[in-house]
């Protein structure tokens, strides 16, 4: 691929992710799981149709978590038997969504969510296979923004659903036939990566005989991989045997898929398959300090550093003429919008730019234009262009725009359901 074919043909600022770089990263992933392992494509990385096509003609099935990646899911080719909808917050109005496209696979997050999937089921006359969603007991240790261990929005304390099995226990239209663990993400450490699927198979060994039989258990991922600078994806080359291990001693059965294990991934499968294209729209000095100014901020990429979750983001400079042999300058680099949150690099060595140069932020294939402030100031999405390779695959833009009325997914008072608690 060459970017600066591509930034002269179709413009900046773009994203451009490459169909090539997404089968790499699904066939080291892949060797590194157990060879029977199911892999979920979490959409909230990358929702574009061409990379959640590619990721399913792979093998994986889609993860999903709103009426819009329902939609995405769906126009990219998934059956809806392949897909499971996940995340705390289903309201009526998603599941309903989802049931009448279909989708009978549901990742449960509390009694109440239980319920109103069982009366949303019973409604449409249609049976639904759920996990449960568990938040184990204890922290694993190596593990950074964790979402297990400790007080959650996400899933039932395994002590709860021990405490009081009948609350989870399903019935109805609704089957539980197995638990779901996802536990943190961006874990480039391969022990802590196996001190957390230790700490699920545990926690699922210490529900099977409160749930009985486990169809399924989804044991997460939070792979990491590079984001927003230079560098490659880690391979972790004794994942699969310590993995396994950790399932002969913890899940009898697995190998025979009784319980049928199952992985997620994100930003592993997609993040090194894309890059921002950006342009230096201004160069100045203010008060001895060098700014850059691009075309392309935080309503692009990284609109979470905003809160501090993000590192800086680190552009890197494509020029025909010595790169590398660049003055490097203290400097700040920031995008368009009128907040100084907008900044990508604070007074960082960078190398001298020039306006109408092209810099691109390599690695933000996953948790790029979709996570992002994309109406703030309203500047025109990016355009994407997939590539294969060297062959453009397809070059479209998202539109966000206004049409009359309320939404056809809008949460609303249902007295069908009344009071679920
Ligand atoms: C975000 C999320 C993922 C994907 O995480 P990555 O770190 O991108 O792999 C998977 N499962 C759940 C439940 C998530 O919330």
């Amino acid at each position: 691929m060459n970017l600066t074919a591509i930034a002269e043909q179709y413009g900046t600022p773009a994203y451009v992710y490459d169909l090539a770089a997404i089968r790499a990263a699904h066939a080291d992933l892949t060797a590194m799981l157990p060879a029977s392992a199911k892999l979920y494509y979490s959409l909230k990385a990358n929702p574009h149709p061409l990379v959640v096509e590619q990721l399913y003609r792979l093998g994986c099935h889609a993860e999903v978590s709103s009426a819009g990646e329902i939609d995405a899911a769906l126009a990219a080719g998934v059956h809806a038997e392949h897909i499971l909808l996940t995340a705390p917050g289903k309201s009526t109005a998603t599941v309903r969504h989802a049931l009448r496209h279909g989708i009978r696979r549901f990742s449960l997050d509390s009694p109440v969510d239980l319920r109103r999937v069982a009366a949303l089921a019973e409604q449409a006359g249609t049976d639904v296979r759920c996990l449960l969603r568990v938040n184990a007991d204890q922290p694993v240790a190596g593990l950074g923004l964790t979402m297990t261990g400790a007080p959650s929005a996400f899933g039932a304390d395994a002590s709860w659903i021990e405490a009081d099995p009948a609350q989870f226990r399903g019935g109805g239209r609704v089957r539980i036939e197995g638990l779901h663990l996802y536990m943190g993400t961006n874990i480039t450490d391969e022990d802590a990566l196996v001190a957390q699927f230790d700490t699920a198979a545990a926690t699922a060994e210490r529900l099977r005989p409160v749930l009985g039989e486990l169809i399924e258990v989804d044991l997460g991922g939070g792979f990491g991989a590079p984001y927003a600078h230079e560098g490659s994806r880690a391979l972790w080359p004794s994942l699969r045997p310590r993995i396994e291990q950790v399932l002969d001693r913890r899940l009898a059965g697995w190998r025979d898929a009784h319980p049928a294990v199952a992985f997620e991934s994100g930003r592993y499968l997609a993040g090194s398959s894309g890059s921002l294209l950006c342009g230096v729209v201004d160069v100045k000095s203010s008060k001895g300090k060098t700014f850059v100014v691009l075309d392309t901020g935080i309503n692009h990429l990284g609109g979470m550093a905003g809160l501090r979750r993000l590192p800086p983001l680190r552009p890197a400079l494509v020029a025909a003429d010595r790169p590398s042999g660049r003055p490097q300058v203290r400097t700040t680099v920031v995008g368009p919008l009128c907040t100084p949150l907008d900044t990508f690099l604070r007074e960082a060595d960078f190398p001298e730019v020039r306006p109408g140069e092209l810099l691109v932020v390599p690695n933000v294939g996953a948790y790029g234009l979709t996570a992002s402030l994309l109406g703030f100031l309203g500047h025109p999405t990016p355009v994407e262009i997939v590539c294969d390779g060297d062959t453009v695959r397809d070059v479209s833009h998202l539109v966000l725009g206004r049409v009359p009325g309320p939404h056809d997914t809008a949460v609303r008072t249902d007295p069908a359901l009344g009071s679920l608690v």
